[in-house]
């Protein structure tokens, strides 16, 4: 049950709807940023509390609903939210680009891909300054220099910076370089981070586990936003199947089924499922028509050298090439790429 409270509730309105619960023993959450309680207990058929609620004169509705997505989920034509990042804004009708490198490798690296991405009309700079790799021997990223590269590039370019973090213990420290945090896939699921990276207040990308099913991809939102974050975006990067000709299988029905459930912004990540450059356009362009709220797309400024995810990195000339298609397009599916 979700209660819709009054814009500019009084504390002692808020006080009694609370004493209310607090008498039934409910458990509750009350999100301030969106006025509402959750509370995360389906017995209600058999007894009078919703109607009971709707009487308090804080309470401006009273939602009945057997989704577990408390927050996250979607009520009756509720439109996706906008997560609004100093001003460039993911969801609604702007197809705002993510685009980046997969890794940090050096400052001349960093800064010509930034520039790249920006001249072609990305808004947002993505690079990891943690890589999590399969193999320990391979390389593992920059680590706080990474995160120091990228200040940098904010302070030269005017572009957002994201980066993966994978450690608990790495979030503060990461909170004073980037802008947003990204959740990888291999850590979806890794609940402590989630709720560590939450309380920052920074705006959070959480990729889709290689084996998530929906639910668990939208509740991993559902953490976040429990913490009294709501500036999460999900992120479709491709799901494990048996099919060996591309590394994931990217899982597009995703975008319209979380849509049907969620208002959370949902983007994909044409990229990290095929593994090869030369399928990265098609698969931008179908992640814009299924409607994707955004894309984040890997570009290096010389990929063949790229340390990581080198076969699926473009040059700064194919992602130009692509933009300028996405804008061509963009009008038919209601976006606006800027
Ligand atoms: C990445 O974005 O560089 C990455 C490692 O992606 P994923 O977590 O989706 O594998
Ligand atoms: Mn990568």
């Amino acid at each position: 049950m979700i209660i819709v409270l009054k814009e500019n509730i009084a504390q002692n309105e808020l006080k009694d709807i609370i004493s209310r619960l607090e008498l039934d023993n409910r458990d509750y959450f009350v999100n301030e940023a969106y006025s509402t309680i959750a509370i995360k207990d389906e017995a209600f058929q058999e007894n009078t509390l919703p109607d009971q609620l709707k009487g308090y004169s804080g309470v401006n509705q009273v939602i009945l609903t057997s989704s577990p997505f408390c927050l996250a989920g979607k009520s009756d034509g509720q439109t996706t939210s906008v997560v609004d990042i100093e001003g460039i804004k993911v969801g609604g009708s702007s197809f705002t680009v993510i685009a980046g490198p997969c890794g940090i490798e050096s400052r001349k690296q960093i800064l010509e891909s930034a520039e790249a991405v920006r001249e072609a009309g990305a808004h947002i700079f993505r690079a990891s300054a943690y890589k999590p790799r399969g193999n320990p021997y391979d390389f593992q990223g920059l680590g706080l220099e990474g995160l120091k590269l990228l200040k940098e590039v904010r302070e030269k370019t005017g572009l957002l910076v994201e980066s993966e973090i994978m450690g608990v213990e790495k979030v503060e420290l990461a909170a004073k370089y980037i802008d947003i945090f990204r959740v990888g896939a291999r850590n979806m699921c890794n609940y402590d981070l989630l709720k560590k990276m939450a309380r920052t207040n920074k705006p959070i990308i959480i990729k889709r586990g290689l084996s998530a099913t929906i639910k668990d991809f939208i509740l991993a939102g559902e953490y976040v936003m429990n913490e009294g974050n709501d500036r999460v975006i999900l992120c479709e990067r491709g799901i494990s199947s048996f099919e060996p000709e591309t590394r994931f299988t990217l899982d597009l029905s995703a975008v319209p089924i979380v849509k049907s459930k969620s208002h959370l912004p949902i983007i994909v990540d044409p990229s990290h499922a095929p593994g090869k450059r030369n399928l990265v356009p098609q698969l931008s362009k179908a992640a814009l028509a299924v409607g994707s709220d955004d894309l984040i797309v890997e570009v290096h400024s010389d990929a063949k050298t790229a340390l990581s995810d080198c076969a699926q990195q473009l040059s700064p000339e194919e992602f130009m090439e692509l933009m300028g298609d996405l804008k061509h397009i963009a009008p038919v599916f209601g976006k606006k790429v800027w």
